[in-house]
């Protein structure tokens, strides 16, 4: 049997992928780079916001068209999975089967129960569900992404991960650290700790948090770089900070949403801070961590959000200089709280605010990328760049994109590079020496 997997949505999602790959690796299956050449099409799907659906559902069309040119399989897995469940097998009647994030241990009798009729597999279990290295198929030779936790307690009112990820569920720090140990003796530099909450981390047995986990994990021989995603700005404890401080491994960049810059549309959002809250981390954050980077996530046109609170959006940007920005217009979701206030901030408004986040953002990060040009950075070796043109890319330990000329790199390997520009979205350089 042949499988493609295709991703959308968060970091998470394509470790799951990694996981569907892995289970159906080991039972023999053979991974293919199309769905042309496909027995079965997994399509692990994003929930988040309307849009992403769209792309989903775009997707799923061109599926049916070539289905209806030769028989695959076509399942759909992940958060629109578990929301939507029978439903979708309903509406669209030429998907075979629906398995969600809980159920991708059984993929393999799943497969074949679908070659038989419709199967529908999206029951809920409280227990962490655990994945060995054999059912991990890794994308990247170069940066290993680990889940520590999956789901969410938080419930912030816009949001559906709480639904379609269930409650908070911690993987035991012992097998975690085994993971991470096998990960360094295989050549990785650099692992990500993955949760949509991720400093909520506790090990199940111990109840260590997560600056335990990072003090044990940056003892693992061959390991350079360690980060964690995604950071709760409310939950952000001195106890973190101070394994940040003492554990050099730990990447100076931090992912942390901020939502928004007021802090009536904060109190709305039910964050659970405030603007103030916020900034004073931010303060905390950096006096303990020199040349800390952090990217954000903004909402733009939630409910009721007025001129003078995306003011104050626009203020907190020019305040905290993020070196990153993931901006999004407000989509109301199901189930959520927020979708059942009025979405009455009209389209063009929150277009128009999007755009001139997105314009701010782009000077305020020009600005920040010309202060590394002339330095010579350690840059982790991704692969080919996008851009083509011979020319490779990689990530600094500010998580900034690096663009560089060389001859030769091996993915996942460490280069110095002589940074000798930029553009608003990542530094161009050459190798040293
Ligand atoms: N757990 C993370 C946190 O607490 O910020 C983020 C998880 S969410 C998958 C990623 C981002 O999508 C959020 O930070 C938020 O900015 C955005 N997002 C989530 N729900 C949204 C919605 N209904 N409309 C617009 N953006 C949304
Ligand atoms: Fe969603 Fe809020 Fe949980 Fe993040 S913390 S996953 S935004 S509910």
């Amino acid at each position: 049997m042949k499988f493609f997997v295709r991703t959308f949505g968060c970091q998470m999602n394509e470790n799951d992928s990694e996981h569907i790959a892995g289970i159906l690796a080991a039972c023999g299956a053979e991974r293919v780079a199309s769905p042309g050449e496909a027995d079965v099409v997994i399509v692990n799907t994003c929930a988040v916001r309307g849009k992403s659906e769209e792309k989903l559902f775009s997707y799923l069309g061109r599926l049916s068209s070539l289905k209806a040119e030769r028989p695959i399989l076509i399942g759909v897995a992940g958060c629109v999975a578990q929301i939507q469940r029978g439903t979708l097998l309903r509406k669209r009647p030429f998907i075979d089967f629906v398995v969600g994030p809980d159920n991708y241990r059984e993929l393999p009798a799943i497969v074949e129960r679908a070659s038989t009729g419709p199967c529908l597999a999206t029951g809920r279990g409280r227990a962490w569900r655990e994945f060995s290295s054999a059912e991990t198929l890794r994308e990247s030779p170069a940066s290993a992404f680990v889940t520590v936790m999956e789901g969410c307690d938080s419930f912030c009112a816009y949001c559906v991960v709480p639904f379609s990820r269930g409650r908070e569920k911690f993987r035991p720090l012992a097998s975690i650290l085994r993971e991470v140990r096998e990960l360094a003796a295989a050549g990785y530099k650099e692992v990500q700790f993955l949760g949509q909450n991720v400093n909520s981390y506790r090990d199940p047995e111990s109840g260590r948090g997560l600056p335990g986990l990072l003090d044990e994990a940056c003892a693992a021989p061959g390991l350079e770089w360690v980060r964690f995603i995604t950071s709760h700005p409310g939950k952000f404890g001195d106890d973190l900070i101070e394994a940040m401080e003492r554990n050099r491994k730990v990447c100076r960049a931090l992912h942390l949403p901020l939502q928004s810059g007021s802090s009536a549309v904060l109190e709305r959002m039910a964050r659970g801070y405030r603007w103030e809250d916020y900034a004073a981390l931010v303060g905390r954050l950096r006096r303990a961590l020199p040349g800390l980077l952090l990217a954000t996530d903004i909402i733009v046109g939630f409910p009721g959000e007025t001129e003078e609170d995306f003011e104050a959006t626009l203020e907190a940007l020019r305040r905290v200089r993020f070196a990153g920005l993931f901006s999004f217009r407000f989509s109301p979701r199901p189930l959520t709280a927020a979708g059942r206030m009025k979405d009455d901030v009209p389209f063009e408004v929150k277009r128009r605010r999007l755009l001139e986040l997105q314009a701010l953002q782009k000077t305020i990060q020009t600005e920040i990328f010309r202060l590394f040009v002339g330095q010579e950075l350690k840059v982790l070796a991704l692969g080919p760049s996008p851009k083509g043109g011979g020319r490779f890319q990689g990530r600094t330990e500010g998580n900034l994109v690096v663009n560089f000329a060389a001859p030769r790199v091996v993915p996942g390997e460490f280069v110095a590079v002589r940074v000798t520009g930029c553009g608003p979205y990542s530094l161009h350089g050459e190798l040293a020496n």
